[in-house]
């Protein structure tokens, strides 16, 4: 199996987001993520007149002006209009009246169409929405540190969930999906290589694991979605059978191994920093950049310098690509010996210079909480 076969495997969260179902056209405009599958969202009926000239958040403003060119819906009169209605009915919402809004527009950096909420507890109850079987009713409770009934898994997949969770902190929840034995305990063993647990446990990057529906093997194998602190991947449905092979494990491993590097880079990287690598080491032609910001839209450019070598074509797409495909590609070639049953799975080599910097990197992971 050549590495380029691969090149379709890896997504971050361009060009589409997927939390939810995509809205189409006699859809509302934006929709609110569902936080786990045993929730529906209550239908919101808001027609406060104070709410339809209220300002947003200057982040936000920011944000939609920033990627006016680049987002679709932000490009189109009607379709932005029918958006910013939309988001007006959910963004000013503050159920326990704490201060946080209960939701954000603002997702992965850039205007969203699928509303993420912002409060960890919108309902107040002290149970974490994704925890609360009821995210907007404060009338139950629940112990903390179990996995709740609504969440749990049975059989082999159940064991999984609860190895990962006990051992790494990481919640395998159902969500469009069903979760299965195969992929969980492919990255459970991946997150026990050598390089990667010893600062794994400590990143808060990583906490959540979804079964998407709509994730394909073939096209997007996994996900990583900093602001749920979360990795999507298939499941039954995605694989369309409850065993995957053994290239198939192999390909999985390395995807996840590609969506830590996302993880790893949001968690510890400087949007400097990456500038300064990425010019260094990647080929990458970058105007320097007036504020920190990891989500700048010039990290979203694709590389346009013909020669620069890359360990794929993928890592052409966008500098978070770059690294995520490079920092896939390093790991997976030191830890050969530990992968021997993907000897067939070949990953390109990075420069030495990258080496020395992903050295860096894990070493200050490992003395950092992400
Ligand atoms: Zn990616």
């Amino acid at each position: 199996m050549k590495f380029s076969n691969l090149l379709l495997f890896y997504f971050i969260l361009w060009p589409s987001l997927t939390y939810a179902e995509e809205p189409h056209d006699a859809s509302p405009a934006c929709a609110r993520f569902r936080v786990h599958l045993a929730q529906e969202l209550p239908a919101e009926k808001v027609d406060d007149p104070t709410l339809r000239n209220r300002p947003f958040t200057g982040e936000l403003e920011k944000a939609i002006n920033g990627w006016k060119e680049r987002i679709e819906f932000l490009q189109d009169d009607t379709e932005r209009a029918r958006w910013l209605q939309c988001i007006r009915q959910f963004v000013f919402l503050d159920t326990n009246k704490n201060g946080i809004p209960d939701w954000t527009a603002l997702v992965d950096g850039r205007p969203s169409r699928t509303l993420f909420p912002l409060d960890p507890d919108i309902d107040g109850d002290g149970v974490p929405n994704l925890f609360d079987p009821d995210p907007y009713d404060n009338t139950d409770g629940l112990p903390h540190g179990v996995i709740p009934a609504h969440l749990s898994l049975t059989g082999e997949s159940g064991l999984w969930q609860k190895k990962l969770w006990l051992d790494l902190g990481i919640l395998a929840i159902n969500h469009t999906d069903e979760h299965l034995a195969d992929t969980l305990a492919t990255i459970y063993s991946t997150l026990q290589l050598d390089s990667v647990r010893k600062w794994k446990r400590e990143v808060r990057g990583i906490n959540v694991l979804y079964a998407f529906g709509h994730r394909s093997p073939e096209m997007e194998a996994a996900a990583y979605h900093p602001t749920a602190n979360a990795i999507s991947i298939p499941g039954r449905g995605g694989f369309g059978g409850n065993h995957l092979s053994t290239t198939q494990k192999c390909k999985f491993a390395s995807s996840i191994l590609h969506e830590l590097g996302h993880a790893l880079l949001f968690g510890i990287v400087s949007s400097d920093e990456l500038r300064e690598k990425a010019v260094d080491s990647g080929g990458w032609n970058l105007p320097p950049i007036s504020n920190n910001n990891i989500w700048s839209p010039i990290f979203f450019e694709s590389l346009n310098v013909q020669k620069a070598k890359v360990v794929s074509d993928y890592a052409r797409t966008n500098v978070h690509e770059w690294f995520a495909e490079s920092f896939a590609a390093y790991i997976w070639n030191k830890e050969q010996s530990s992968i021997s049953d993907c000897q067939q799975l070949h990953h390109g080599q990075v420069s030495k210079k990258l080496k020395v910097w992903f050295e860096t990197l894990l070493t200050r992971a490992q003395t950092r909480t992400l």
